[in-house]
């Protein structure tokens, strides 16, 4: 097995690489190829892809079906401008996505390439909503604490995940941004509190937060459905959202879900707000899953709420990006929807998952650094903390999930590792998300694999 940490030098003699990686330490791992659940490296080994990369891969690798749809695309035509034309990949992927989002009121699709883009592109068309609706008063936006929506400035503007928002905090990012508790029962919940009664001090939150802002200045209320990057698969507790649109809806105030990470069915439903009871939110946002790793795709789902109101405008979204709607993008995406849809993945995957969910709690439910085990589907969370009785996370220097991380690689198993911020407190978490066509066996392989290499942390902390 290859050694997690790998220096410049140790994989690739004395050459200093040109690309410039996000560690100037580390060099990542050279992946050669990718087929189904496994990605085989540059000196042999395989790798599980526990967690396809970062919840992206949603077919697993190496699909034939997507790569001959993406060839059959390139042949026909590989770019046209979105001012002028369009492509039928473009069109039935949008067809595809609405007659799943139709019935929660989302009539409209729009493409660009990343969840970052996704955001940002949502955010200026929220703003549109409103200065089409003579509400030009309408500048801010609310958001929530331990949420990470993407890197570019309006999405991280709307984020919280500290660490990469530092150097640019008061230079770059905007600061019409406030922010709430995350729906976060492990750390927010009180003992004395039921999850109703927790749900409705959380909308009472955000209804003191509007009235703070002035609630005729807000634009939207920002969230990730099922916090992921920097929370670990945090589920909002039971009439949590249903609650939240009320709020919106009282002071005509949007509501836009993040499910970059969290949608795509990765949750065992095609949308993470579905099991939300009536929730209807006015924008939504698609990304990671969407293309399934296979071209950079994202999307955005919009509401005949928001479209009404632009035709009766200017019968356009003021925003235009050169490759939006790219046509291999689409064809890749619509060819990944089609398998979830003609194998019923995304059903498979709720069955699945619960087969995930009592293999992971047997695994690593009662141990001792574990908090929390969480989430839906093929989309779970494991928390680590010191102490369990008291919550205690570890200090940040032990790295605790960059070890865990390390130990599950060096085991042949990709987990995604992170560490959230919630009010000042570190905590360690790692994701698991494999791909919806994993099978049970596969499943059980990467929780044995997980659990060795949490052993081994386990051991080595004592
Ligand atoms: N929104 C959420 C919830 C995410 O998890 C991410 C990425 O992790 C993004 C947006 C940004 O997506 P991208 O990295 O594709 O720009």
């Amino acid at each position: 097995m290859p050694s997690s940490t790998v220096s410049y030098t140790a994989q690739n003699g004395t050459r200093e690489p040109g690309l410039m990686h996000r560690s100037l330490l580390e060099r990542p791992h050279q992946v050669v190829s990718g087929s189904g659940i496994y990605l085989t490296l540059a000196d042999g080994s395989r790798i599980i892809d526990g967690c396809g990369g970062a919840a992206v891969a949603v077919i697993g690798h190496g699909n034939k079906e997507v790569k001959e749809a993406i060839i059959q695309q390139y042949s026909d035509v590989a770019y046209v401008h979105t001012m002028t034309y369009t492509t039928s990949s473009a069109e039935e992927l949008a067809n595809e996505l609405t007659e799943l989002s139709k019935p929660f009121g989302l009539t409209k699709a729009f493409f660009v390439c990343s969840g970052s883009e996704a955001m940002d592109a949502t955010m200026k068309l929220a703003r549109q909503y409103h200065f089409e609706n003579g509400q030009l008063q309408r500048t801010k936006f609310v958001s929530r604490r331990q949420a990470y929506h993407g890197g570019t400035i309006g999405a991280m503007s709307v984020s919280s995940n500290l660490p990469r928002k530092i150097p640019y905090e008061g230079a770059l990012l905007l600061d019409n941004v406030s922010y709430v508790s995350p729906a976060y029962a492990y750390h927010g919940q009180k003992d004395n509190e039921t999850e109703d009664q927790y749900a409705a001090r959380l909308v009472q939150e955000l209804d003191d937060e509007f009235q703070r802002q002035g609630p005729e200045t807000v634009i939207a209320f920002v969230a990730e459905t099922v916090g992921g990057a920097t929370a670990a698969c945090i589920t909002p507790p039971r009439g949590y959202f249903a609650g939240v649109r009320k709020v919106c809806d009282k002071y005509g105030i949007l509501l836009i879900l993040d499910e970059v990470m969290c949608g795509s069915g990765r949750m065992g439903t095609y949308f993470a707000f579905e099991p939300e009871g009536d929730v209807r939110p006015d924008l939504l946002t698609l990304g990671k899953g969407l293309g399934g790793g296979y071209a950079p795709i994202a999307g955005i789902l919009i509401s005949q709420r928001v479209v009404d109101v632009l035709a009766k405008g200017s019968a356009s979204f003021v925003h235009g990006q050169t490759y939006q709607a790219h046509p291999a993008g689409c064809a890749a995406a619509l060819a990944v929807q089609r398998v979830l849809k003609r194998e019923d993945l995304v059903a498979k995957c709720h069955t699945k998952g619960a087969f995930l969910e009592k293999r992971l709690r047997s695994a690593l439910g009662d141990a001792k650094y574990v908090g929390e085990i969480r989430g839906r589907g093929f989309f779970w969370g494991i928390e680590y903390v010191q102490d369990r009785a008291s919550k205690r996370p570890f200090k940040p220097e032990v790295k605790f999930h960059k070890r865990i991380h390390a130990a599950a690689h060096d085991r042949g198993l990709a987990i995604y590792p992170g560490a959230g911020t919630i009010d000042g407190i570190n905590g360690d978490h790692s994701i698991l998300a494999p791909p919806l066509t994993a099978t049970e066996e596969e499943l059980e392989e990467m929780v044995r694999l997980l659990k060795e290499a949490y052993d081994a942390v386990e051991e080595e902390l004592g």
